[in-house]
């Protein structure tokens, strides 16, 4: 066992050995001594090693947050104190910014562009839940009768926090800025595939000055470590951000032990382009939207809507845009990267393959780097199109850099279309008539809307989160906040 404070080597080319788990503010190995390879998705080269932890040391890290939470300074700190060393992370991942970055980028394989972008999200959310700590007032309730009552906002006390690997940055950030700031103390279970980053976050927390205990990060497959935070009757909330399947299977383990959850699950995110729109502006966006971390993000836009009389000029600006793009290892200067592991990348082939066979057409296809690595995880992008919606590609989220375009006759008809599956992530309007744009952003079931626009530089500020299949809770904005929280109401008779 070794102290946290000493430093691991940043991320290069060369093997990074072995890194540890953060519990109680030590670096720790799973008591069962189990390590996982970490593969890097641009060459499928063994570069690190993680614990495979498993219950005992879930119940460990919990055992360390509770008694954090029951006895530690954490959440009896004034709110401001707590909002400086919030602070001071922020400035230290800020400070951090191209290791972290490169750690991502080879742990993820997105481009090392994406993940800087991400890495500046990340200490955005700091920052932000940092000023926030103490703004976060409850209300007075009119009551009479000699009676004074009032509400106060109170930390659930452990928060679980269970994230995907598509951005481990990002989902660090977004689950432990918001809990912290509000009091609570906190077990992450970082993803399997990829979770260097969250290691090095909470190293740089306890460096920030959180006291220990109070971020723990436990590394390890979801049906061990996973399935045992998400069963622990210690933990008071969770948070879960990942597959609608194993969302499933969280609740149902929460709700044994009645512990209350946020859902962040998946998409199927559409562009609504009415002929009237700014193709010209509309394009890097809307391909951005698809091909950002080679399409393996929830509110990835993958479904293009385009109004019929636009159609022909649509197709042709988008095919000459995937045309001309090229995927390849994060560290070089590419539109995107590999996907995540060979699974993710067999299982986008075989979408494609299967959207041939049902004789969906190919508008467009996009090429891998010649100088890329054959074991790399890539898959080119592709436009499907006209696509049919109530075919697999037109419902189903694929996780990868494959767009689905879909022709519309009416305004009806649009919303009818973006509607028209299980899920209701993000969804993008497109048109210089504000009267369509905003009928049709009222219309559409979606967390989040954009008009002439998507995403907004991480959307920190913003409150995220999905309706139907897609999730349910908030995170990110103020709203965060409430979701982190609960209710206390005291009541004083004073006759
Ligand atoms: P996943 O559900 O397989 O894994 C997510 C996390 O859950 C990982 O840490 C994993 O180890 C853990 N897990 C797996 N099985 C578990 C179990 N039985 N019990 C407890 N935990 C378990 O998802 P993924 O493949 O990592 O990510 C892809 C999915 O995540 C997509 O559907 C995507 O849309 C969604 N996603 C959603 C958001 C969002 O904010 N809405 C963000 C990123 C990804």
């Amino acid at each position: 066992m070794t102290t946290a404070a000493q430093k691991q080597p940043a991320a290069g080319t060369e093997p990074l050995g072995h890194r540890q788990m953060i519990v109680d503010g030590r670096q720790v190995d799973a008591a069962a001594g189990a390590r996982i390879e970490m593969l890097c998705p641009s060459d499928g080269e063994v570069f690190a090693t993680i614990p495979r932890g498993g219950q005992e040391d879930v119940e460990k890290a919990v055992a360390a947050a509770r008694r954090a939470f029951d006895e530690g300074p954490w959440p009896r700190m004034p709110p401001a104190e707590r909002g400086r060393i919030l602070m001071k992370l922020s400035a230290l991942v800020a400070e951090h910014h191209e290791e972290l970055s490169q750690l991502d980028a080879r742990d993820v394989g997105k481009t090392i562009k994406s993940a800087r972008g991400d890495v500046t999200v990340l200490s955005r959310y700091y920052e932000f839940y940092a000023g926030a700590a103490d703004k976060t007032g409850g209300a007075t309730i009119p009551l009479g009768n000699g009676f004074t009552a009032m509400t106060f906002r109170e930390p659930h006390g452990v928060v679980g926090a269970i994230i995907p690997w598509n951005s481990p940055t990002q989902m660090t950030g977004r689950t432990s800025a918001p809990a912290l700031a509000m009091g609570n103390t906190m077990v992450i279970k970082a993803a399997e595939d990829a979770c260097l980053s969250a290691l090095r976050i909470a190293e740089l927390a306890l460096e920030a000055g959180v006291p220990p205990g109070v971020l723990n990060v436990v590394t390890g497959i979801g049906e061990e470590a996973g399935a045992a935070l998400s069963a622990h009757r210690d933990v008071d909330f969770i948070t879960f951000t990942g597959s609608p399947e194993v969302g499933t299977l969280v609740q149902k383990a929460a709700a044994d032990h009645h512990a209350a959850v946020t859902m962040e699950l998946g998409g199927k995110s559409p562009q609504i382009f009415f002929a009237d729109a700014d193709l010209e502006a509309a394009i890097p966006v809307i391909t951005n939207a698809i091909i950002v971390n080679s399409g393996q993000t929830c509110v990835a836009g993958s479904r293009l809507l385009v109004e019929e009389s636009a159609w022909d000029n649509v197709v042709a600006a988008f095919a000459a845009k995937f045309n001309s793009l090229v995927t390849g290892p994060h560290d070089g200067d590419f539109d995107f990267g590999a996907l995540i592991n060979a699974k993710q990348q067999g299982r986008v082939l075989r979408f494609i393959e299967r959207a041939k066979t049902n004789g969906i057409p190919i508008l467009a296809e996009g090429k891998i780097a010649p100088e890329a690595s054959p074991a790399g995880f890539f898959v080119p992008p592709v436009i499907f199109g006209p696509v049919p919606t109530d075919s697999e590609l037109g419902r189903e989220e694929v996780f990868g850099p494959v767009l689905s375009m879909i022709p519309f006759k009416d305004e009806a008809e649009a919303i009818r279309i973006a509607n028209g599956t299980d899920y209701g992530l993000g969804a993008g309007v497109w048109t210089k008539d504000g009267g369509p744009a905003l009928r049709v952003a009222h219309a559409v079931r979606s967390g989040q809307v954009y008009i002439n626009a998507f995403g907004a530089g991480g959307g920190v500020e913003l409150p995220f989160g999905g309706f139907k299949k897609s999730g349910h809770g908030r995170e990110k904005g103020l709203e965060a906040l409430h979701d982190f929280s609960t209710t206390k109401t005291i009541i004083i008779n004073h006759g």
